[in-house]
């Protein structure tokens, strides 16, 4: 028994130590990647089963450090959260948003929602609200073209602010969408009390969806719930047509993955909107 400790302590620790190394990294490095100019937004299109129109795009932050290269929000994101930095992130995502969708505007293209990810940390600090009709007033953007994407963890904060924050957001006209939607709570009485437009149908369920009978299960019921509280639904991580298939025969609404399209720059989506949305 001892030395079995022993082992996975030996494989443990050294782990850890490079984590905890790289989220001092990521937490000294990530004020000079605001100001230095190094974060890029990516959006990703979200496309309508039925007509094979994009709808709309979620937009995704890249890192472009000078020595380590693009890292990926999966690495630094949590970092920034509990350095409490991700308030900045987010600020500079809104702004960058907005800004675009001002240009493509501009280049007379229709217009799309942009779908933004929010943290808990955005909500408890309490910017939220302030810097979003900022943004939309600056760039003189319609509310109703902004969708936040919140997790459950947001929903389930007990802070009575969060609530009036969503709130006074939703009555503007922003709309916001369940992500990662079946991996958090099971207690769905939320739906019905919050103004929730969307669920995002986690990725998880849809990785081997046209063999895995329990994940069909749970997508079909989450489909069905949706409809029946008139809730849009995206699927996400599409990433063949087999899954394609399946989600049009089984009633999904919208779907998201590189099946269709990788998160892409600003310049590439105002070309793929061009082409995919013009017959
Ligand atoms: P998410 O919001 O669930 O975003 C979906 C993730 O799946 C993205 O990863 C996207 O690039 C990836 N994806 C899309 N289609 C496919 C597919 O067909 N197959 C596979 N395997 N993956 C696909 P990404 O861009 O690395 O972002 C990871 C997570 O980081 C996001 O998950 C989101 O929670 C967070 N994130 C990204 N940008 C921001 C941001 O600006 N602010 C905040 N708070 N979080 C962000
Ligand atoms: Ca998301
Ligand atoms: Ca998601
Ligand atoms: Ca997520």
């Amino acid at each position: 028994v001892e030395q079995s400790t022993v082992n996975s302590v030996c494989y443990f620790e050294p782990y850890m130590k490079i984590k905890e190394a790289d989220k001092y990294f990521y937490i000294h490095a990530i004020k000079g990647a605001i100001e230095g100019e190094q974060l890029r937004l990516l959006y990703q299109p979200k496309i309508d089963l039925n007509t094979n129109k994009i709808v709309g795009v979620e937009a995704l932050t890249r890192w472009h450090h000078p020595e380590r290269g693009v890292i990926s929000p999966g690495d630094f994101i949590s970092a920034a959260e509990e350095s409490g930095q991700i308030v900045d992130i987010t600020k500079w995502a809104i702004n960058q948003a907005c800004s675009d969708m001002a240009q493509w505007r501009k280049a007379d293209i229709e217009d799309i929602s942009v779908a933004i990810n929010v943290s808990l940390v955005d909500f408890r600090s309490g910017a939220l609200p302030q810097i979003i009709f900022k943004a939309l007033n600056t760039n003189q953007i319609s509310p109703h073209l902004l969708e936040l994407e919140i997790t459950e963890s947001v929903i389930f904060d007990d802070a009575d602010h969060v609530q009036e924050q969503i709130h006074k957001m939703n009555v503007k006209g922003v709309s916001f969408a369940i992500d990662d939607f079946g991996t958090g709570y099971s207690n769905l009485g939320y739906l019905s009390k919050f103004n929730v437009e969307t669920l995002k149908i986690d990725q998880s369920f849809l990785k081997d969806i046209a063999t895995n009978f329990h994940n069909q299960h749970i997508v079909k019921s989450i489909i069905k719930m949706s409809k029946s509280l008139h809730i849009e639904n995206v699927a996400e991580g599409v990433e063949d047509e087999e899954t394609a298939k399946w989600l049009r025969e089984n009633d999904c609404s919208m779907a998201q993955g590189y099946h269709w399209a990788k998160p892409m720059a600003f310049n590439e989506l105002v070309k793929f909107l061009e082409k995919n949305n013009s017959h």
